[in-house]
């Protein structure tokens, strides 16, 4: 049975490179799908203020942000998203792209995502680096920006990011070979949501049956994120 207090989540995973955004985006437009990016979130801080300093920091290191800070803001930006209404829990995946990376992450969300599915897309070390070389030309991404940064990011890939896998039952792992042409790894990708889909939409698409947890839920994350509102500024 699935677990009112937490998000019910879809893992997009896999090395820099593997197009994990590039999916998660075009899944993000499917009714019943709330997609976000870490590195998006990351991406659009004021690069003035402490946090985005931060961010550029690591990033252009071709290392992980610090988890308790990406954690911290990630869970007020998706919250920020259950006010404005965008980001509805009741009756939506949440698509998750770049997170967590590592296994104190998966720790510290163990609490608000209840992973039902881990999306793998797999391709060569050798074709995802030219992926990021190509990209690195057409969105001028400072992670991306050299050869160095590439391999340190793959590095951090090999060492803390492809653990995660073994905090989550493995019968939720689904390997998809990242190299086919980007509208077959999406098929492929449907064909594993369709059923998850439907197997929600058995209620109708209702509201989960336990409003009153949900509530409960919602209740305690808005105060929580107050409070953390005031340590982060
Ligand atoms: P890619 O899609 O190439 O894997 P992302 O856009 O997901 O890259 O991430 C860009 C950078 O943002 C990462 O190299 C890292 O520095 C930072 N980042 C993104 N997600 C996380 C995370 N969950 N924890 C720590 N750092 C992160």
């Amino acid at each position: 049975m699935s677990d009112p207090t937490r998000y019910k989540t879809i893992l997009i995973f896999g090395a820099p490179g593997s197009g994990k955004g590039t999916q998660g985006k075009i899944i993000g437009q499917i009714p019943g799908f709330y997609h976000n990016s870490t590195g998006d979130i990351f991406r659009s801080l004021d690069l003035q203020s402490p946090m985005g300093r931060t961010f550029w920091e690591y990033a252009g290191r071709g290392e992980l942000v610090p988890d308790e800070f990406t954690i911290r803001l990630w869970k007020q930006y998706i919250t920020g998203k259950e006010y404005t209404n965008e980001f509805h829990p009741e009756t939506e995946f949440l698509v998750l792209d770049g997170l967590p990376r590592n296994k104190t992450q998966a720790e510290l969300l163990r609490d608000t995502i209840d992973v039902v599915a881990i999306i793998y897309l797999r391709a060569d070390k050798a074709k995802m680096i030219e992926r990021l070389r190509r990209r690195a030309l057409k969105e001028n991404r400072i992670d991306d920006a050299s050869d160095a940064v590439i391999n340190k990011r793959m590095e951090v890939f090999e060492k803390d990011t492809r653990p995660v896998l073994d905090a989550y039952p493995k019968e939720i792992v689904c390997r998809i070979d990242a190299t086919m042409s980007q509208i077959r790894v999406l098929s492929k990708i449907i064909n594993i949501l369709v059923p998850l889909k439907e197997r929600t939409d058995g209620n109708g698409g209702a509201p989960h049956p336990n409003g009153a947890a949900v509530a409960a839920r919602v209740l305690t994350r808005q105060a929580a994120i107050k409070v953390q509102a005031q340590t982060v500024s």
